[in-house]
């Protein structure tokens, strides 16, 4: 059979194909190749709705549907993943999972927006949040586990990489260990896509992507989504997503899922560039330290040749001359934005402390380089004159 709509492990292509052909209408003659954007807040019904009907917008549309098919198949997936408005409504429906009161572990860097949520519901509803270098298994075990009088975690959450600094997380093994503590596992899987890993498939319960950055891929939209294997779980985040109204506009999803074809060229082509800025980069004589995992001497690298494909095409890099530098680097660039958000085919870059919220552990003078598909020698050339500008 050659349905081009198959998911999940039925397809044995490889996820660059997958990204090109699921969520596609079943072939039929004179049938659309793409699916069509449903503009209806309301579908015709009457009497008690049965199973899977269509009713009413909040609930569910058509139109997330390709969209939900495709990403549960490039995550090697069995059932749909669920769509959200943005990445952190998504991260908001998978710690709802956590009980009141529940215990949740989570990396000191992860990004900065999960950070703030974690601290308001601590607040708020006295969730108990624990921060940890995630690079190190045993210290995060151990919290997970609860030692020292603390309780079992209900939620060990993983970003691999982290945003900003880029440590790598030695999933499978955290996974093992906190599901044998009892712990559900969620993984942000935004900076790695599911062509780096598959959290699922490494035991993960849940994993979140902010659809905003790589996987719709132009800086065009804002959307988030959830993948689980698991039906308990993933029916209590579809009703967060619908009590809560949580939910994605058609256009949105459709613009993303138009992205998502792309996926595998833009990834390549932007970790190729990154590679070599990256190699440049470490040889410059006015760039005091440069993090990404594609150098030898990088601490993640050798976690990341073992358990990712591909080193990712985000750039950490400090240069000398403390945060007045890195801002003039900034001002100095004329291809690269001066912008936030990562993961669109322009290549940006930003001074992750200028944000008054960004984790004081993550250096004054980091500039985050979010690397995109340009020929890399424009981008080379402008990174350089950027940095010699006399200051
Ligand atoms: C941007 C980002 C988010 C938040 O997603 P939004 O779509 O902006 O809500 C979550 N996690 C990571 C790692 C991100 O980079």
């Amino acid at each position: 059979m050659n349905d081009p709509s198959a998911t999940g492990p039925t397809t044995d292509h490889s996820p660059a194909t997958i990204a090109v052909t699921a969520g596609r209408p079943t072939r039929t003659q004179g049938g659309p190749v793409n699916p069509p954007v449903v503009l209806s807040s309301t579908y015709v019904s009457s009497g008690v709705p049965g199973p899977g009907e269509l009713l009413y917008t909040r609930n569910g549309t058509e139109t997330w549907q390709p969209f939900e098919e495709a990403l549960s198949a490039l995550e090697d997936a069995r059932l749909p993943a669920l769509v959200f408005g943005s990445g952190m409504a998504a991260i908001a429906a998978a710690v709802s999972l956590v009980p009141a009161g529940g215990r949740l572990v989570l990396p000191r860097h992860s990004y900065q927006m999960s950070l703030a949520l974690m601290a308001d519901l601590t607040t708020r509803t006295g969730l108990q949040v624990e921060t940890v270098d995630i690079a190190d298994t045993d210290a995060t075990l151990a919290a997970v586990r609860g030692t020292d009088g603390r309780p079992a975690a209900d939620l060990l959450w993983i970003e691999s990489p982290t945003n900003p600094m880029l440590e790598i997380a030695d999933l499978p093994a955290l996974a093992a260990g906190a599901r044998a503590a009892g712990a559900l596992v969620v993984v942000d899987n935004t900076f790695s896509t599911p062509l780096g890993q598959q959290p699922l498939r490494m035991g993960a319960d849940v994993v979140v992507h902010s659809v905003t950055k790589y996987l719709a891929g132009h800086s065009d939209v804002v959307l988030g989504a959830a993948v689980t294997d698991n039906p308990a779980l993933r029916e209590r985040m579809a009703t967060y997503r619908t009590v809560h109204g949580a939910i994605a506009g058609p256009w949105e999803v459709w613009l993303a899922l138009r992205g998502l074809r792309t996926l595998a060229l833009r990834v390549e082509r932007a970790q190729d560039n990154a590679a070599v800025l990256a190699w440049r980069l470490s040889r410059h004589p006015r760039v005091a330290e440069v993090r990404h995992p594609s150098l030898p001497d990088d601490p993640g690298h050798v976690r990341a040749s073992r358990l990712l494909r591909g080193y990712g095409s985000i750039i950490g890099i400090r240069p000398r001359g403390g945060p007045a530098a890195a801002d003039a680097v900034v001002d100095a660039v004329r291809l690269w934005l001066p912008a936030t958000s990562l993961g669109g085919v322009e290549s940006s870059l930003e001074r992750r402390r200028r944000f008054p919220t960004e984790s004081p552990t993550v250096p004054a003078d980091l500039l985050r380089l979010s690397v995109g598909i340009e020929d890399v020698e424009d981008l080379w050339a402008d990174l350089e004159q950027a940095l010699d500008t006399e200051r």
